[in-house]
């Protein structure tokens, strides 16, 4: 059964961490509606003349893994494991912060002016939320494209079945086991994506237009789509469209969320706010 679109949200903008603009589709909530994804942010920075950017300044994070991946533009940044560097055009950073890491992210804009990019939350499971922190990076080469019919798909995690060009993406050790997908569509070029039936599945349009779902509705960028239960996605593009495909299988467990902090209960987040203050949070140096 194709799925259908049950929900169309458009992003707001909202200014984050020191001056950063963002359209955010959504932030983590506790009736944690898109589990096993707590937050989807586009860095919208398209405009020299919209100021200084300062970024995100050294800040905590636990019980989460999170994703960036830029299209134009940089973010520097470094982390209390000791990594530091620039997250470049195409490349991908994927954080696992489990019991706790401390990071700075600095987005950059480009030769044009522009700095366009995302920014995906995946939960971690209640047994990994402690884990050890981990943090993965993935350079723009090594991120492979599946191409069918007026269709170039680049494969951040999960996979683009079939012969003869079956993708597979480079990240893969996520709890989630997620889907990341950017899709081009040309001209009037189709799309039908397997996606098991109860799995959820998110599309973010921020390109032109299409038809999406079941009843194939128009959508135009800069739109969220969140997809019914069903076996498949299917996209029928209009004169051109792109979009961030995200998939994965849902937690099911409540979540505490705040701020840079998701965990599972409210004492935990307690805890959390006790180490900062103990100076006991980061356990890696
Ligand atoms: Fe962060």
């Amino acid at each position: 059964m194709s799925r259908s679109i049950s929900k169309i949200i458009e992003p707001q903008y909202v200014i984050e961490g020191a001056g950063v603009l963002l359209r955010r589709s959504f932030g983590p909530q506790r009736s944690n509606e898109y589990d096993p994804f707590l937050l989807f942010d586009h860095f919208a920075f398209n405009d020299p003349k919209e100021g200084p950017i300062v970024g995100f300044p050294m800040h905590p994070h636990r019980g989460i893994e999170t994703v960036t991946y830029m299209l134009e533009g940089s973010v520097h940044h470094r982390d209390s494991l000791g990594n530091a560097g620039l997250i470049g055009p195409g490349d991908v950073q994927w954080m696992t912060s489990g019991r706790g890491i401390m990071h700075e992210e600095l987005p950059r804009r480009g030769p044009s002016g522009v700095i366009a990019g995302f920014q995906l939350w995946v939960n971690l499971p209640a047994a990994l939320k402690m884990s050890k922190p981990r943090y993965q990076e993935v350079s723009a080469a090594t991120i492979p494209f599946a191409k069918r019919d007026g269709a170039t798909i680049r494969v951040v995690a999960g996979e683009v079945a079939g012969t003869p060009d079956g993708v597979r993406g480079p990240v893969t050790e996520i709890a989630a086991n997620p889907v990341y997908l950017d899709v081009t569509l040309e001209g009037n070029a189709e799309f039908v994506y397997p996606v098991p039936r109860e799995h959820q599945a998110l599309a973010y349009v921020f390109e032109g237009k299409g038809c999406f779902g079941a009843e194939q509705q128009a959508i135009e960028a800069v739109r969220l789509i969140v997809f019914d239960e069903g076996d498949r996605i299917e996209v029928q593009s209009d004169g051109g469209v792109r979009f961030m495909l995200m998939a994965g299988a849902r937690i099911r467990e409540p979540i505490a969320p705040y701020g840079p902090f998701v965990m599972n209960t409210q004492q935990e987040i307690q805890q959390a706010l006790t180490e900062l203050r103990n100076g006991t949070f980061i356990r890696e140096q």
